[in-house]
């Protein structure tokens, strides 16, 4: 077997580092993001084969068959995965993460010996008890709460905050039991002290995400990735694995930046949702119907007329679009609409979609030019100067309610100004809510066409009638 000289171990760690960093740079942004993903790939080949390499690893066999599984189950998984159910195939993921610290502390404390671990009284070393403490903590807050994730994204219970009388109280206790169970076991390496702790950490994993409601999601998926990022560095001190402390750190950190970041852009209290949506708003995601009013309703040659005559038109996409496949067409009518000579533009709502950069990554897979395609800041105040805008199966993303009604479970998220264009043309089914489940009073407004009907058909009719 092959064993590496310790100096080359910690090369090696550090290159995949750096690709580690370059691939978060590279993911900033919509150009860059290939790059950043081979860069992150690389960086991952080196630090698995380096690790395997070691002097810790005594046979392959097991190694190559695990190995095998997850790359056929990864492979099946990426090749057939929708675009729509990332976010909940992310949770998903996370949720293994979280398992994986559970087990390797699990592991080493149930073998101290095997990892190193044991002091020369016979007991663990205080920092590893520390390190492997919270690594199971971290570990299973994130695998339960990314499983309630996974099946509220995937519509397998309902997606509305759950919460009862006495729950921030519980969770506080529960919180406060956790962290004097972890010192508790610093100075006695009880058995049941860890287990009831570990215990402990997944009811709270359960806890704080099932009041947390659809419109913060986003927030939660991105927060979990956080979450897991620290779980793999307190793995990688109980492991002594510089790698892995480095890349639990930058998912960890990039991932509670995003999170931040997210908040900013739907003005949520970053630490509600991550204490659990204490003090948060409970009727989020109640959905309301439609009313009776009537609404403007149009064709696709209403449509193709209008747009044609317009001097500029700016399309702003949304879950729909995705759900339906209608990037390709919509590139194609962009195409028409240029050789008439229309200024066409895209604005990408942060949250448009059921992920960050959702729509971004649809409108490239289309080839949509990156410089027709501006986000929210930079292109809000264009819509009062703007003849036509085409909403393509978005909604929440461009519901006024959010700036005017205090009551509403979006309010305070900024919004694109839509309804400020001279017209509003609404591609979508009917008058179905969106994900946040409330009306948008835009419908029903005088200068609004909707045009019923699946995004990408309704799409390839407009393209037939110019
Ligand atoms: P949205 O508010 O969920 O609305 C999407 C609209 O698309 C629906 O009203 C639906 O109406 C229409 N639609 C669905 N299938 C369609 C099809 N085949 N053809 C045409 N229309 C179709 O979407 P959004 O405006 O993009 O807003 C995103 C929402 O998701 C926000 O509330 C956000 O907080 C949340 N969210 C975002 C993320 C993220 O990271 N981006 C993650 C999770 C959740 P019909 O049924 O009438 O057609």
């Amino acid at each position: 077997m092959i064993e590496l000289h310790p100096n080359v171990v910690s090369l090696a760690y550090l290159i995949a580092a750096v690709l580690f960093i370059m691939a978060l740079r590279g993911l900033s942004s919509p150009e860059s993001s290939r790059t950043g993903n081979y860069c992150g790939m690389l960086g991952m080949l080196i630090a698995v084969t380096t690790t395997a390499l070691g002097p810790e690893v005594e046979s392959y066999g097991w190694i190559f068959i695990a190995l095998g599984i997850g790359a056929v189950i990864g492979i099946a998984i990426a090749r057939n995965i929708a675009m729509t159910a990332m976010p909940q195939l992310v949770a998903g993921f996370h949720s293994l993460v979280g398992m994986a610290a559970v087990l390797v502390a699990g592991a080493a404390f149930a073998n101290p010996g095997a990892f190193g671990l044991v002091a020369p009284g016979g007991e663990i070393y205080v920092a590893s008890r520390v390190e492997m403490a919270l690594g199971a903590a971290i570990g299973a807050i994130t695998f339960s709460g990314s499983v309630i994730a996974f099946t509220k994204l995937q519509g397998l219970v309902s997606g509305a905050p759950v919460s009862f009388k006495g729950q921030h109280p519980l969770n506080a206790l529960i919180g406060l039991a956790i962290v004097g169970l972890i010192v508790y076991f610093c100075f006695d390496q009880q058995p049941a002290v860890f287990w009831t702790m570990t215990a402990l950490a997944f009811v709270i994993g359960v806890l704080i995400i099932i009041p947390i409601g659809g419109a913060d999601m986003p927030v939660v998926v991105s927060m979990l990735n956080s979450y897991s990022g620290w779980a793999a560095a307190g793995i990688g001190f109980t492991l002594g694995n510089d790698a892995l402390i480095i890349t639990g750190a930058l998912v960890g950190s990039s991932g509670a930046i995003l999170s931040y970041i997210m908040c900013k852009g739907m003005n949520r209290s970053f630490f509600n949702v991550i204490l659990g949506g204490f003090g948060g708003d409970s009727s989020a995601a109640t959905a309301t119907g439609a009313d009776d009013r009537p609404v403007k309703q149009g064709s696709a040659e209403d449509a193709a007329f209008i747009m044609k005559n317009a001097g500029s038109v700016i399309i702003v996409p949304g879950y729909g679009m995705a759900v339906a496949q209608a990037q390709h067409a919509l590139r194609e009518l962009t195409d028409e609409l240029k050789d008439e000579g229309v200024k066409v533009s895209f604005a990408i709502h942060p949250v448009a979609g059921r992920m960050p950069g959702h729509m971004n990554v649809l409108l490239a897979e289309a080839n949509v030019p990156y410089d027709e395609v501006f986000e929210l800041e930079d292109i809000n105040n264009e819509f009062q100067t703007t003849d036509v805008v085409l909403v393509i199966g978005a909604n929440d993303v461009t519901n006024p309610s959010a700036k005017t009604d205090p009551t509403s479970p979006i309010y305070g998220m900024p919004i694109l100004d839509v309804e400020k264009a001279r017209t509003v043309l609404f591609i979508k089914r009917g008058m179905a809510s969106g994900y946040a489940g409330v009306q948008n009073e835009l419908f029903y407004r005088d200068n609004t066409m909707m045009l019923f009907g699946d995004a990408k058909k309704m799409v390839e009719s407009i393209i037939r009638n110019l």
